[in-house]
Order: structure tokens, then C-alpha cells, then sequence
């Protein structure tokens, strides 16, 4: 772990990281202490005076240098996130990728964004707008992507001038905590690294020291940590679960917008084992399509390559774990058992070893089931037939959740249309899941609060101030005694 600059071992209970696809345990994590969270969040509040008094242009270079030293790493960050997280290696280098653009993006707008003058009240007056940085933010981080949703909190809320604690999945700490050596150059304390599960995470949420919580994960543990915090009012961005509505609008009916259609749906329901917060997970095809995209969306699934996650030939790698796998089997079984059909996959596909689910297609499912309202976060795509894009928007909008939507058309009144109505805080069309490091991401309703990426995920990290300057030292005409105020 990194605790005030220092590489320490953990003093609290072993963490077991098993590799879902030889279903081995890799090694043991030692996760942090209670005494060693603390001491976690004292170097960060110690760190963060001279942090947010640096110039900004300094810690852009520092955050560039941050990008350059991941990229060098790749081979070591992808390996490691294969190895504890089963995500195909190519996707894995893809995300160190990525990981490195976010520090490289917030490097940049973090020394662009010192506020904006606004109109005085009086000419003599100067009038502005600051953006103070928050406080120490505490970084709490799912499995799925480990390094990139990492990097999403991590760098800008130093852009924005704050220390940082972080705390990755306890399926998967190796990569985060291999990110040491990539802030070495920081200032002590500045980002501190600690393992752990809940415990840990509950124990940061809830630290006074720490001023916003940065979280994605599910719903039922953002609410805790919403919880946590609004007892000392400290801030909080919550990235949560979703149910992503897949849209396929009764345009798109040639042949080859069809099959671009599916396989841009298999590619949104199907990637990484289909643990994406973003994933495709109801299919609404309008009737005239329906059984001409269903064919070519089961043809194209029944092509997909499952197998070792190290292999550059597989498509597909294991689930993240037993129990998630079990879940997401029990959402199939029960949809199953109340009518609907699985068309293919609702297997192993043929694997012996490995907590793989093959991708699966589901027709018939009824709209109450949990596999058509609640999060499944598996490969499984259940196509819906709808009678026109009224009730499919309708559908689309009917969960609890509001997190992204994919609409594919070649409409452009019906691109507006779908743009206004459909309460999601992403809507890709033709273009499924494709993030945009300027481009703001985040849930309507319980999908979250608050927004990562862009200016709102810098702003996320900040505290607005407004500061009004009167250059001259004169006394107001509405001050006291009012018997000389004419009110006017
Ligand atoms: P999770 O909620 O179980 O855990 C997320 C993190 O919170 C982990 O680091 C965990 O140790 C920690 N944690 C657990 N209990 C805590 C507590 N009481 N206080 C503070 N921290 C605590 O989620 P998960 O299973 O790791 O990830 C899957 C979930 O993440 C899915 O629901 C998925 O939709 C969501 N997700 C959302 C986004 C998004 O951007 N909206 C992105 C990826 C994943």
C-alpha cells in the first residue's frame, strides 16, 4: 500500500485475489488497519495545503508525468488486471490506455479552470467566481474497470488541488496498488493507496478528514456511503448501477444496417462478460425488424470466441466471480421459469474450468422480471419486441435507473425526439458505449449522483466561492442610521 509516501504492508486481514479463469488464488493482499486508514487519511489532509497552493501548472506537469510513467507500464497494469479481474487482455491494455488520457485531459483543465469575473454591482467593484479545491477526497472503486474508474476520481481531484485516498475492489486490488510507482513523483501523501473491502471503504466514507467521496459501485453501497456523509455534510459523487435500454428503430432494416445493428448490440451487451455499468441490458426492436435482427444479433453471439482471457483470439473471458456469475444465472433461470426463452448461451459454452457464463440470448422475458428492472451484470441480452418507438421509449424509461441508452437510427427527428425524452445521462446513437474523456457520464435517478469526466467531473472536486472586491473604502449610503437613508 502507499500510506504518506511510504510503501508499507498491510496490518489488517488477508485478502484472498483468486484469477477468474484458473479459479486459482493468485496471492494474498494484506488489506489496511484500522489505524492504517487513518493514518491514510492524516497524510492526506497533511498533503493538501501544499497541494492546493501549488501552481497549477506545476501539477499539470506532474499529472502528465503521471500518464507517461502508465503507459510505460501497460504490459504490467493489463497482465495484472487480467489476471484478477478476467477482462480480456486486449480490453485491459485499451483501459491503461485510457486511464493515462483521463490524467492527461485533467492535467490540462485543471490549470485552466481558476473561475470566471462576473458583473460588479458597482463600477469600482471587481467580481469573481473561485473554485477552491474541496478537500481530501477518498477514491472508493469497483472491480469491472479497476484503473480507469480509478483514474476518473483520481485525477481530477488532484487537478483540482486535493490529496486523495484511494481504495480498489477487494476482487481486485493488484493492478491499483502497482499504480504506486506512478506517484512517486508526487508530493507525500498526496495519493495514498490502501487495500481493503467494505469495512475500509466505510471506514473512509466516514473519516472527518475526508471532504467528498468519490464511489462507483452499486447502488445499495452508494446509498451507505451517501449516508456516511451527509452526517458531516461532506460532499459525495456517486457513480451507480444501470440498465442500459438498447433501442433499434424500424429504419435501420437493410441488411447490412442490420447486421452492424447487432453486432453493435452483442459488442454493448457482451463486452467484458457484460460487467459494465453501461452495458446493454434490454433490447427494444421494433416489429417490423424484430425477427431479421434477432437472427443476425444470435448468429453473430453464437460466433464469439469464450476462452482464456490472455488469448488475443478470445472475445469473451470469465465472470469476475462464483457468486456474480450465480446471480446473473439465477435472473436467466427465473425469466425461464416464467415464460421466457433462452435462444442461446445460459451455459458454460463448453468451458471446464472458469466462472464463465457463455453470452446469452433471451426472447419472451416478462417486462416485471428482474432480468428486464434489475441490474444483471452478465452477458445476457434480452431482445424485447415493441409495436412502435413510442412504447419503446416508454419501456426505456420505465426502471429505476438513468444511467446511458443506445438508440440506433439514421432518423434525425427521431434522434431528436429520443435525445429529449429518454432520462438517461449518457445517449450514444449508432455509436454504443464509445466514453469521451470531455464528455460528462453519470445516472438520472438511482444511477447516481453528480457527474465524472469534463468540466462537471473537475467541478465535482471543487468548492465555488464568490469573492466581491470594492476598491474603495467609503461608507454606504444604506448602512446605519436609517434616519439618513432616503431609500432610494
Ligand atoms: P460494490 O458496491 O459492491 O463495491 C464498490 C466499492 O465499494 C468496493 O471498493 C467495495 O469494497 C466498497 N464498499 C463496499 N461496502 C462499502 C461501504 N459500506 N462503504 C464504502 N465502501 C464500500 O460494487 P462492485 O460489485 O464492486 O461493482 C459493481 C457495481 O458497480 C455494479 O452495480 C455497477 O453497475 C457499478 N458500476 C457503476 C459504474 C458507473 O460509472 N455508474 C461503473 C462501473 C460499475
Amino acid at each position: 500500500m502507499l500510506v504518506g509516501g511510504e510503501l508499507v504492508t498491510g496490518q489488517g486481514p488477508a485478502l484472498a485475489v483468486e484469477n477468474p479463469y484458473t479459479e486459482e488464488v493468485i496471492t494474498e493482499v494484506r488489506s489496511a488497519s484500522p489505524g492504517q486508514v487513518e493514518e491514510a487519511c492524516q497524510a492526506a489532509a497533511d498533503a493538501q495545503r501544499d497541494w492546493e497552493r501549488m501552481p497549477a501548472g506545476e501539477r499539470c506537469d506532474l499529472l502528465h508525468e503521471v500518464a507517461n510513467r502508465l503507459r510505460a507500464a501497460t504490459d504490467e497494469l493489463a497482465a495484472l488486471m487480467t489476471a484478477e479481474g478476467g477482462k480480456p487482455l486486449v480490453e485491459n491494455r485499451d483501459e491503461v490506455g485510457w486511464t493515462a488520457a483521463a490524467f492527461d485531459y485533467y492535467a490540462e483543465i485543471g490549470r485552466d479552470s481558476a473561475g470566471r469575473v462576473i458583473p460588479p454591482i458597482e463600477t469600482t467593484q471587481l467580481a469573481l467566481v473561485v473554485k477552491d479545491p474541496v478537500g481530501p477526497v477518498a477514491c472508493i472503486v469497483p472491480w469491472n474497470y479497476p484503473l480507469l474508474l480509478a483514474a476518473w476520481k483520481i485525477a481530477p481531484a488532484l487537478a483540482a488541488g486535493n490529496a486523495t485516498v484511494v481504495k480498489p475492489s477487494e476482487l481486485t486490488p493488484l493492478s491499483t496498488l502497482a499504480l504506486a510507482g506512478c506517484f512517486d513523483h508526487l508530493p507525500a501523501g498526496v495519493v495514498n493507496i490502501v487495500a481493503g473491502g467494505g469495512n475500509v471503504g466505510a471506514q473512509l466514507a466516514s473519516d472527518h478528514r475526508i471532504a467528498c467521496i468519490a464511489f462507483t459501485g452499486s447502488v445499495e453501497t452508494g446509498k451507505k456511503v451517501a449516508a456516511a456523509a451527509i452526517d458531516r455534510m461532506a460532499r459525495v459523487n456517486l457513480e451507480m448501477g444501470g440498465k442500459d435500454p438498447f433501442i433499434v428503430c424500424p429504419d435501420i432494416s437493410s441488411p447490412t444496417d442490420l447486421e452492424i445493428a447487432a453486432r453493435g448490440g452483442a459488442w454493448a451487451a457482451f463486452l467484458n462478460a457484460g460487467q459494465v455499468c453501461t452495458s446493454a441490458e434490454r433490447f427494444y426492436v421494433v416489429d417490423d425488424i424484430y425477427d431479421d435482427y434477432l437472427e443476425a444479433f444470435v448468429e453473430h453471439t453464437r460466433s464469439l470466441i469464450l476462452g482464456d482471457p490472455t488469448d488475443p483470439s478470445t472475445d469473451i473471458g470469465p465472470m469476475v466471480s462464483a457468486p456474480q456469475r450465480d446471480k446473473v444465472l439465477a435472473q436467466i433461470e427465473d425469466a425461464r421459469s416464467r415464460g421466457a426463452t433462452v435462444v442461446t448461451g445460459g451455459d458454460r459454452g463448453g468451458t471446464d474450468h472458469g466462472h464463465f457464463l457463455a453470452p446469452t440470448v433471451v426472447t419472451g422475458a416478462d417486462a416485471s422480471t428482474a432480468l428486464l428492472s434489475k441490474e444483471t451484470f452478465g452477458p445476457v441480452a434480452p431482445i424485447v419486441r415493441v409495436r412502435s418507438l413510442d412504447q419503446a421509449i416508454e419501456l426505456a424509461n420505465s426502471t429505476e435507473f438513468g444511467l446511458g441508452a443506445n438508440i440506433y437510427t439514421r432518423d434525425l427527428e427521431t434522434m431528436l425526439r429520443c435525445m429529449r425524452e429518454i432520462k438517461a445521462g449518457t445517449v450514444w446513437f449508432n455509436d454504443p458505449l464509445t466514453d469521451n474523456d470531455a464528455g460528462p457520464f453519470g445516472g438520472f435517478k438511482q444511477s447516481g449522483l453528480g457527474r465524472e469526466l469534463g468540466r462537471e467531473g473537475l467541478e465535482a472536486f471543487q468548492e465555488t466561492k464568490h469573492v466581491h472586491i470594492e476598491t474603495k473604502v467609503e461608507r454606504k449610503e444604506w448602512w446605519y442610521p436609517y434616519s439618513e437613508y432616503d431609500g432610494s
